[in-house]
């Protein structure tokens, strides 16, 4: 018989209304059982672990993802998938670190949540925790996992997590993962997307879970001042800086700018280019503007989110001392982050 973990970190998928102030607090996880009866429908082993406290995904941080890794590799051999319980205001994030932190997945682990508590009539969140533990359950015909990745599983579709990123605050339709197809969807069957499906090559776990959260993020606009590039690209707190810019990579040609990136990288800061864009890739040797940047020394993150590329940069450089050899990594494919 299958058998499932099941994590829940908090979300809105498990809260309820305050009487008192009417914000949504979290409840605990028997709670979320009494209103899914469906999942004892399930002719599998469900066991569950419930973290304490509960929380609003807004106050998720590293010190949560090294549990979950921890959990997983624990509970790795007794178990055929993993499902996540989690608030989806930074589930993209958690989607995409625990993505890099486990290496070697043979096994899915799902993240999923909801839009509206699962309490309520209209709730979205019955319907994504049925079909998150349905695909975790997933196999082939020989017991193999049918999608042995970490990834999101919302709103009929199952999106590759460090390709994922939220974007509607309201609607059911709250993630999307714009360069890379669903991994399933869920229809009155549940299809399969094997060709975009990525499989471990040594099925043996191998969890990295020291993270270097030096990085700070710069997002282009116009009108940014000098003093703002300034603070974050030289800031002392940073080992590494994501650059959001605009289009195919493109830069500021001001030259204040580009003394800046050139000075930044001078001090040994790594630079990251990610484009402001949902869909596409950084190229910048397509414009002036991009090809200065990188003359500058940023560092390409081709089609890559910003989630992705944080989480990438975390863990890749809690394991590497060297910068050469974070950059060089990061221009890798190594979780079917990027398209190349
Ligand atoms: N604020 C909630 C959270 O991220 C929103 C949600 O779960 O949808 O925990």
């Amino acid at each position: 018989m299958n058998k499932i973990f099941l994590i829940y970190t908090g979300g809105t998928i498990g809260m309820k209304e305050d009487p008192i102030d009417g914000t949504l607090k979290p409840f605990d996880f028997n709670g979320i059982l009494n209103e899914v009866p469906e999942l004892r429908k399930f002719a599998f082993i469900i066991d569950s672990y419930t973290f304490s406290p509960l929380i609003d995904s807004s106050d998720v941080e590293p010190g949560l993802w090294k549990d979950l890794a921890s959990l997983i590799s624990q509970k790795y051999d007794s178990y055929d998938g993993f499902v996540i319980l989690h608030g989806t205001d930074t589930m993209a994030y958690s989607a995409s670190a625990l993505s890099f932190m486990l290496e070697g997945l043979d096994k899915p682990v799902i993240f999923t949540g909801s839009q509206l508590p699962v309490g309520k009539p209209r709730t979205d969140g019955k319907e994504n925790l049925v079909s998150a533990i349905e695909i975790a359950s997933a196999k082939d015909r020989d017991g193999k996992a049918l999608v042995p990745e970490v990834s999101i599983c919302f709103n009929s579709q199952l999106l590759r997590g460090n390709r994922s990123t939220k974007v509607n605050a309201t609607g059911f339709d709250a993630f999307i993962s714009p360069n890379c197809p669903p991994l399933a969807v869920a229809g009155i069957n549940i299809r399969y997307n094997d060709a975009v499906i990525r499989r471990s090559t040594t099925g043996e776990l191998r969890v990295h879970d020291s993270l270097d959260t030096r990085v700070s993020i710069l997002k282009l606009h116009p009108g940014i001042t000098e003093q703002v590039v300034r603070d974050v690209l030289l800031g002392d707190g940073s080992r590494a800086v994501i650059i959001e810019t605009y289009g195919s990579g493109n830069a500021i040609s001001k030259p204040w700018f580009l003394n800046l990136v050139k000075e930044a990288a001078r001090r040994g800061k790594i630079l990251l280019n990610v484009t402001q864009c949902l869909c596409g890739d950084v190229d910048m040797d397509i414009y002036a503007t991009g090809r200065a940047l990188k003359e500058a020394g940023a560092v390409s993150g081709h089609d890559i989110t910003t989630e992705g590329a944080l989480a990438k940069l975390f863990v890749l450089m809690g394991e590497q001392s060297s910068n050469a050899c974070v950059k060089a990594l990061l221009e890798t494919n190594l979780r079917g982050e990027i398209s190349k």
